[in-house]
């Protein structure tokens, strides 16, 4: 179990250190436009950490917000107010 556990951390760590290493510097100066927009966003339905310039984006109230999925935009155009946090 315990070798189990040490092999999906392993592969999580590779994998994510192919994904950084496979990303051209010009994929973040293409998203820089935005102020707000960093490196990345996280998706106000699932909370999961998402790159603006592969996510699933949608405008409301003036303010850009990204999602990973069509599903997770979805859920947020269906009732936004659940999903902002309050200012
Ligand atoms: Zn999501």
């Amino acid at each position: 179990m315990k070798a189990i556990t040490s092999l999906i951390i392993l592969v999580t760590l590779t994998t994510l250190g192919l994904k950084s290493n496979a990303d051209p510097k010009i994929e973040y100066r293409e998203i820089s436009f935005t102020d707000s927009v960093q490196k990345k966003v996280v998706d106000p339905v699932c909370k999961m950490k998402i790159k603006p310039n592969v996510a699933k984006s949608s405008v409301y109230n003036k303010t850009t917000y990204y999602f990973c999925s069509e599903g997770c935009k979805q859920k947020f155009m269906a009732t936004p107010s659940k999903y902002i946090p309050a200012k």
